[in-house]
């Protein structure tokens, strides 16, 4: 039986960061309740055949605005319906806010074993600038408690390419941000339509400077000890996040909670990004999908290219996908940008930076599209 992955999306936030286009709202205790029933509900729906559980990611949103008598339920439900092991890789995102001695204890103590905390900048006037609700002096508490408490796994989250940043903040906070964590994930700032940053026509700093930002950001973190093994992700040796790399090798993965996104390994549905209509329709007892469709074999090609050429480890190919690719990576001069593995292709490690463009000629260049 196929491991399980399961992604839970928890819709609360305090208030909106600048940049966020994820499905949330605001957090009320009644508000809290009704999702958990829900989410409960769902978990029993979707999760019947109680396989062994690999990873288990709570996203969102805010899960760490979660009371401890949620968690209590959420994680009742998740073991009745799941095999959950020691082994089982248990992740929580957290806001620096959120984070007390209190709460790591307990968080530890019901099975979570890695805790992503999304401190995005040390400066100040950048989390100002962003509306994130803590400081800096919040998310170096956060990480060293999470750190002091004996989580297995911290990450850190950083965002880089900001107006106004200076390259040399973003390499100060991993300074100070390495002793703490295990994993870092830093991400280039994208101005996404409908998002305050977008309202407020906000611009991004020239592609160059981005590109430079990055450099200095893969540079810095691997002389703290944090290597590269995806693009915009970093650990140290064994510390890679398991949930997200069965994305990136276009595993499967149910998603559970308003507005997530899953995939069992030939269809993808995305749940109603309607707090209220998705409690509904679970009470209903009807899926409470939005989209749905069967992945298109044509398209599931690129779709693993994709993702695989994000990683250090790259893309598993059939030999017949491998000469095909080769085919295609020669007509297009990109031959020297690969690196052909036993099992598949992996992009060279100064050509990551370039996935982009790499991905786009490699699609141009393909017979058929
Ligand atoms: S805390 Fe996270 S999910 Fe909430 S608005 Fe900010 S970036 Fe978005």
């Amino acid at each position: 039986m196929q491991p399980l992955h399961v992604y839970v999306h928890v819709p609360f936030c305090v208030d909106p960061c600048g940049y966020c286009d994820f499905y949330r709202g605001p957090h009320r205790m009644d508000r809290e309740k009704t999702f958990v029933r829900a989410l409960t509900g769902e978990i029993k729906m979707r999760l019947s055949e109680r396989k062994r559980l690999d990873t288990l990611y709570f996203g969102g949103g805010t899960p760490s605005l979660l009371s401890d008598e949620s968690w209590m339920e959420i994680f009742s439900a998740f073991r009745q319906h799941a095999e959950i092991f020691t082994e089982s890789e248990i992740t929580i995102e957290a806001n620096p806010a959120s984070i007390t001695v209190a709460a790591a204890k307990f968080w530890r103590g019901i099975g979570v074993n890695r805790v992503s905390v999304g401190v995005q900048s040390l400066n100040g006037d950048i989390l100002l600038y962003l509306n994130r609700i803590h400081t800096s002096e919040n998310a170096l508490d956060a990480v060293r408690i999470l750190n002091e408490t004996g989580m297995d796994n911290v990450n850190a989250d950083l965002i880089y390419s900001i107006p106004g940043q200076r390259t040399m903040d973003v390499i100060d906070a991993i300074d100070r941000l390495s002793p703490w964590i295990d994993h870092l994930s830093a991400y280039a700032l994208t101005i996404v339509p409908g998002t305050p940053f977008a309202r407020r026509g906000v611009t991004l700093p020239d592609s160059d400077v981005v590109a430079d930002q990055y450099e200095r950001i893969v540079d810095r973190a691997a002389a703290a000890g944090l290597e590269r093994y995806e693009v915009s992700n970093f650990s140290r040796h064994g510390a890679e996040s398991r949930h997200n790399l069965n994305t990136w090798r276009y595993g499967a993965c149910v998603a559970l909670g308003p507005s997530a996104a899953g995939f069992d390994g030939s269809r993808r549905y995305k749940n109603i990004a309607d707090f209220l209509k998705y409690a509904k329709a679970i009470q209903s007892g009807e899926l409470p999908e939005s989209e749905s469709e069967e992945a298109d074999p044509s398209t599931a090609f690129w779709d693993r290219l994709m993702l695989g050429l994000r990683t250090r480890e790259g893309v598993r190919l059939s030999p017949d996908e491998r000469a095909g690719l080769a085919a295609i990576a020669d007509s297009a001069g990109l031959g020297d940008h690969l690196e052909w593995t036993e099992n598949g292709a992996r992009l060279k490690p100064d050509k990551i930076v370039l996935l982009d463009e790499i991905l786009t000629r490699l699609r141009v260049a393909a017979p058929c599209r």
